[in-house]
């Protein structure tokens, strides 16, 4: 049979055609330690993708593999019928982390398992069935999340399942209309650049008349948000903008559900949670990714008062909150504590906007630098406007990169937008490399 070694061999007519492969001559690969990634032939990568912001603390981080380790030699499997120490002691850490009445855990395996599950509980504790996400959004991948799910890449040509709505996105740099002062403008002129775009008043306005417009009974059971748009391309939110949404929610009788699963575990780096940025305290925060490190592991934390509203149905989950991923995600928590990643975040994405503003202004395919700690975007355009730059543009500075040693991540509505999300050990050296890569591959591409 094939060796694997070359990337020739991998196109396998055994993997479902609609998985996305990032990149046009794809890499194998094999290797990890900390940043760093090797492909089968023994080439270096810096991963500023971390696999989607899932590698929080550094590949095969030594504290992590032998947490594993020594959980793998002692039980794999109880299924949630049954408990064990660690699940305990987990649960016990990880709500310290939580501000407020936000005690509850549910262990999942995934994002959209953790999403689907805050649905239910919303609807089981508010008695309604209408729930609300943002433009742009994803929120994962199931039947019913094709609907929380608002990003038309993500979405088969279906109808959206009941009961979801999508409320314009507050995109300070796009605006109401999704692309005002560009050639994307839905209405031309009918938003005034830029004082409504900046204000949430404008967004807030609304989304108050989604409700009394778009649903009968004008009740709502959720309102889901992240506290920066991750795959949409880093979009943050005016300032008051999540406070003001999750207080109109609360009116007519929903709950605001805080996706942490991008921001969560000390990314954006002035807060442990992304929402602490915003001032709110949501009703229900869903995390995944970072929280295993790339074991496969989710949660959905709420208070105690919603969690009982589920009771008239018992929860079951095969593997949720299984001995190997609880021992994974307490030494997680342990490691973010110990080497201060929060706080390398800060201050790695502090140096990393301030590196990056500087590259823009020497590039004018650089339209916006955007983030908060390591959560970061760099927005592609047509120099002079605000058009997002083509896809394929974008592929070739894209590809450029890969090959000079960096995988970086791609998003944004038009796929325009390389998203810096790397393992949160990152140091000085690695921001500057990477300027140094994407300014010769920007000279390269523009040649
Ligand atoms: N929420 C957000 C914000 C995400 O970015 C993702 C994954 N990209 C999900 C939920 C779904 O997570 P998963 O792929 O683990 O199901």
């Amino acid at each position: 049979g094939p060796s694997f070694k070359d990337t020739d061999q991998i196109k396998s007519n055994h993997i479902a055609p609609a998985v996305y492969n990032i990149y046009k001559k794809p890499i194998l690969l094999h290797q990890g330690h900390m940043q760093w990634l090797y492909d089968a032939n023994g080439q270096r990568f810096l991963d500023l993708f971390g696999g989607i912001v899932t590698v929080s603390v550094g590949h095969c981080h030594p504290k992590v593999v032998s947490a594993l380790n020594e959980q793998s030699n002692l039980l794999w499997h109880t299924t949630n019928i049954y408990r064990h120490p660690k699940i305990y002691e987990y649960v016990e850490k990880l709500t310290s982390k939580m501000p407020g009445d936000l005690k509850v855990v549910y262990l999942v395996n995934s994002g959209s398992e953790a999403n689907d599950l805050a649905c239910l509980l919303a609807k089981a504790y508010t008695g309604n069935h209408e729930i609300i996400s943002l433009q742009g959004s994803y929120h994962g991948y199931s039947s019913s999340l094709m609907g929380l799910t608002a990003s038309q890449c993500y979405r088969m040509p279906i109808p959206v399942p009941a009961g979801f709505l999508h409320a314009y996105l507050p995109d300070p740099l796009r605006g109401i209309f999704g692309g005002c002062r560009d050639s994307l403008s839905q209405v031309p002129g009918s938003c005034k650049c830029p004082e409504d775009c900046v204000s949430s008043d404008k967004y807030i306005e609304l989304l108050d008349d989604l409700l009394q417009n778009s649903i009968p009974t004008g009740k709502v059971a959720a309102f889901f948000a992240e506290s920066i748009q991750g795959v949409n391309g880093a979009v943050q939110f005016p300032k008051g903008y999540l406070k003001k949404a999750q207080a109109l929610i609360k009116k007519n009788g929903g709950i605001y559900v805080a996706d942490e699963v991008q921001t969560g575990f000390g990314r954006t780096g002035d807060h442990f949670w992304g929402f602490e940025g915003h001032g709110v305290i949501p009703d229900i925060v869903t995390m995944a990714k970072g929280i295993g490190n790339g074991f496969p592991l989710a949660a959905v934390v709420t208070t105690k008062e919603i969690a009982d509203a589920h009771m008239r149905a018992t929860y079951f989950n095969t593997f949720g909150g299984n001995p190997l991923a609880s021992a994974v995600g307490k030494a997680v928590l342990e490691v973010l504590e110990e080497e201060k990643l929060q706080e390398n975040s800060k201050h790695m994405g502090e140096y990393f906007v301030q590196q990056l503003k500087q590259l823009q202004s020497a590039h004018s395919f650089i339209g916006d630098v955007r983030g908060k700690g390591l959560m970061l975007g760099i927005e592609f355009v047509v120099p002079g406007t605000k058009t997002p730059l083509p896809v394929a543009d974008v592929s070739q500075i894209h590809e450029l990169i890969k090959d000079m040693g960096i995988l970086i991540g791609r998003g944004g509505k038009r796929n325009n937008v390389l998203r810096i999300k790397p393992p949160m050990c990152i140091c000085k050296e690695d921001v500057d490399f990477t300027i140094h890569v994407l300014d010769k591959a920007i000279k390269m591409y523009s040649r």
